[in-house]
C-alpha cells in the first residue's frame, strides 16, 4: 500500500442513535480523536444520531467538518449547518462521490441500512482495487459482529476469495480508530493497513 496522508476521514454512520449509548460515546470519542489529530470530518450533513454527534464532537473540539446532503434529504435529515463546509448535492450518488473524493480514509460506525450500503460500496471498490484508501470497521459493543460472520461466510463459499478480497481493519474501540489510521500515514510504503492491525 502507499504511504498516505490522512488529512480527512469519512464517517459512515447512524441518522439514529441506536438503544445502545456506547455508540454515542464511541462518536464523541472518534470526533474528539480526530480533531486532535488534526484531522477533518467528510459526513453525510445529518444533525440527527450518531451523524450528528460526530460532527458536533469535531466541532467542539475545534475540528473540520465537511457536511454533504442531498437536496432530497434537507427536510428529512435536519442538517448540521453550522460546520466549516456545508454542501448541498443534487442526489445520493453525487454525495458518495463528493465523500470519496473528499476522503482518505473511511469508518463505520454502528449504524443502519444507509451506513451499511456505504461501507459495503467502499469494500467492493477496495476489493475491485478502485482505490487503497484504508477502511476501519468500528464494531462498537459487537455491533458488526453478524456482517463479520457473513463475510466469513462468503470466504467459505469462496465467493470471497483470491482477487476479491475486501481489505479493511476491524477495532472494537473508537479509540483505536485515529492512531491506527496516524500510522499509516507514518508507516514506510510498503507497509499495509492489515499489517498494522
Ligand atoms: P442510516 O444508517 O440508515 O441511518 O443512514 C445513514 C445515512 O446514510 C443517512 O444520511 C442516509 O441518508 C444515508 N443513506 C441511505 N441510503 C443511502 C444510499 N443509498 N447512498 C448514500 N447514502 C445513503
Amino acid at each position: 500500500m502507499k504511504q498516505m496522508k490522512i488529512r480527512n476521514i469519512c464517517v459512515y454512520c447512524g441518522s439514529g442513535r441506536g438503544k445502545n449509548p456506547l455508540f454515542s460515546k464511541a462518536a464523541d470519542t472518534l470526533g474528539e480523536a480526530m480533531a486532535s489529530a488534526g484531522i477533518g470530518l467528510v459526513y453525510g450533513g445529518g444533525g440527527n444520531g450518531l451523524m450528528g454527534d460526530v460532527a458536533r464532537s469535531v466541532r467542539a473540539s475545534g475540528g473540520t467538518v465537511t457536511g454533504i446532503i442531498p437536496q432530497a434529504l434537507v427536510a428529512r435529515e435536519n442538517p448540521y449547518t453550522d460546520v466549516d463546509e456545508y454542501v448541498v448535492v443534487d442526489n445520493l450518488h453525487q454525495r458518495k462521490m463528493m465523500m470519496f473524493e473528499r476522503s482518505d480514509a473511511f469508518v463505520a460506525l454502528p449504524g443502519g441500512l444507509g451506513t451499511l450500503e456505504e461501507l459495503v460500496e467502499q469494500l467492493t471498490w477496495v476489493q475491485l482495487d478502485f482505490h487503497q484508501k484504508p477502511v476501519v470497521i468500528a464494531n462498537i459493543d459487537h455491533y458488526w459482529d453478524t456482517l463479520l460472520k457473513l463475510f466469513d461466510q462468503m470466504s467459505g463459499e469462496a465467493f470471497i476469495r483470491e482477487g476479491l478480497v475486501p481489505r479493511y481493519v476491524v477495532v472494537d474501540k473508537a479509540e483505536d480508530i485515529v492512531p491506527l489510521l496516524t500510522r499509516v500515514r507514518t508507516s514506510e510504503p510498503d507497509i499495509s493497513i492489515e499489517q498494522l492491525a
